[in-house]
């Protein structure tokens, strides 16, 4: 017998440290892969946009500087896995902090009886803080139109013109606190994920890690954009 609708889907649960290279590489996966990402904030942002029931009340929410609770997150998440899941197969990257805790990943592995908690993998890219602090440290940010510039550029000028600075947020002991707390928030939920969490190394240039995710993706066999 194939699988069943329910083992046709593949949920991937994707993990890093600010300054770990998430997003390059999240950004590669979105380009290279048939997968459809999700982040809580452009969930939430395309509800108000499509006025629906949530996003009337996101809105409200948001409007008087309020926090989205759980209930919201949770509900929205399950609501566009389902969509995902409805076409018989797919694949769905959650990116941005979902979950967040522990107890938004048990309401995930809880989510239709259950049915999406083996097909729950998750990725975290694992880099240490002297790595993340010698990269960011590196950083640049133009005064002038914001563009951000890495160790690999080697200019002094944006090209607009403007001059490039380092932000206040990237010294070393900001990074190094904003590491620690990152690890403090997520240790609950990588020791929650012990039996299903993949740590893959962040170290080295964008190449290399990319190369490493790509052997994880096509080890899951995951379809490649032609
Ligand atoms: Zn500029």
């Amino acid at each position: 017998m194939t699988g069943t609708m329910t083992e046709m889907i593949t949920i991937l649960i994707f993990m890093g440290a600010p300054g770990s290279g998430k997003g390059t590489v999240a950004q590669h996966l979105k380009e290279k892969y048939v997968v459809s990402c999700f982040s809580t904030g452009n969930l939430l942002r395309n509800e108000v946009k499509e006025k629906t029931a949530i996003g009337r009340r996101v809105e409200g929410i948001i409007g008087v500087g309020g926090l989205v609770g759980d209930d919201v997150v949770n509900g929205i998440v399950e609501k566009n896995i389902e969509k995902v899941a409805a076409g018989g197969k797919g694949v769905v990257v959650i990116l941005d902090g979902y979950p967040r805790t522990e107890g938004q990943a048990r309401v995930l592995d809880g989510m239709k009886d259950g049915k999406f908690r083996n097909s729950i993998h998750v990725i975290e890219l694992d880099v240490d803080a002297d790595e993340v602090v010698a990269r960011i440290s590196q950083r640049r940010v133009c005064a002038k139109c914001g563009n951000t510039y890495g160790a690999m550029d080697k200019i002094e000028i944006c090209s607009c013109g403007g001059e490039l600075i380092k932000r206040k947020d990237d010294e070393e002991a900001t990074v190094r606190n904003r590491l620690k707390e990152y690890e403090k928030a997520t240790l609950p939920l990588s020791e929650y994920y012990f039996d299903r969490i993949v740590k893959i190394n962040g170290k080295g240039t964008v190449e290399e890690v990319v190369k490493r995710v790509d052997d994880y993706f096509d080890g899951l066999g995951i379809e490649r954009r032609r």
